[in-house]
């Protein structure tokens, strides 16, 4: 399990009363995350191999780089926790990120709340401010790539992450995407909310809105990664081993 050690600021009620624009909220949510947020590793940590962490021929660092994709509900989080044992990747998940925080009551987390429980993204700013940081923090490491799952979301987030991993001597190798009907979402969801404990599947209108929020916002970055030669899409629906072995057909080629 993760931990995360936080050290609160004062200026979120400060944020909800005086700010005005978009670039003063950016401003303010920008220093909720500066001090705010720690992530710390409770997992002892893997032994990584370090060979693959040595610069290739077109300067790039030697990493396995994958956006798992698809909508609310068709299995990312499921499938990321075996793809990460198979090819010793780290699994970075920004709605685990939220709920962390959200759990803990943190500035951060209850930022998130105001988003989440109606179905809605939270704001470019602040969810690309958190991963950058975290993937800073977890480069440390000198993993064998990295899994992101629930992320990127946006057009705006997909440039943020291009430009980052750039920076980073890095990229993203492949947007590999779980397609699922809308109905079978639904559903899967609404069991999910039986025993998760997850606020935003106990409702199915908030369900909706999330399957909705994906469409408007998310389901562009098709799009954006098959312009790169970089999307894959794997049929969502069948046991979690059949979908596994459909993933790593991907990722086995890349
Ligand atoms: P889902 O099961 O809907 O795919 P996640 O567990 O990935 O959801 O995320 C839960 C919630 O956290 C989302 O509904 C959204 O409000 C927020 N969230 C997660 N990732 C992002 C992101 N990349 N950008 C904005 N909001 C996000």
């Amino acid at each position: 399990m993760w931990n995360w050690t936080h050290n609160f600021f004062g200026n979120f009620n400060k944020m909800k009363h005086s700010c005005t624009s978009k670039d003063d909220k950016d401003k303010e949510f920008k220093n909720i995350l500066k001090d705010s947020v720690t992530r710390i590793s409770e997992e002892p940590k893997k032994e990584v191999e370090l060979k693959r962490y040595s610069a290739r021929r077109d300067g790039k660092i030697d990493m396995t780089n994958i956006v798992l994709f698809g909508p609310p509900g068709a299995g990312k989080g499921t499938q990321a926790d075996v793809l990460k044992e198979t090819y010793n990747l780290i699994h970075l998940s920004t709605g685990d990120m939220f709920r962390y925080n959200m759990k803990n009551g943190t500035e951060l987390g209850k930022l998130a709340k105001t988003y989440t429980e109606k179905g809605h993204l939270v704001p470019d700013s602040v969810t690309n401010d958190m991963l950058k940081a975290e993937v800073t923090r977890r480069l440390e490491e000198k993993p064998n790539g990295f899994i992101f799952d629930g992320y990127p979301r946006t057009k705006e987030q997909a440039k943020v992450l291009t430009e980052f991993l750039t920076e980073k001597e890095t990229e993203v190798d492949a947007m590999v995407a779980l397609e699922v009907d809308d109905e079978v979402l639904v559903k899967r969801l609404l069991e999910r909310g039986k025993s998760s404990g997850r606020a935003d599947d106990a409702n199915e209108e908030v369900i909706r809105e999330r399957i909705a929020e994906y469409y408007r916002k998310t389901d562009v970055l098709k799009e954006y990664y098959q312009k790169e030669d970089k999307y894959f899409g794997v049929d969502g629906v069948g046991s979690v081993k059949e979908i596994t072995a459909r993933l790593s057909a991907v990722i086995d080629r890349l």
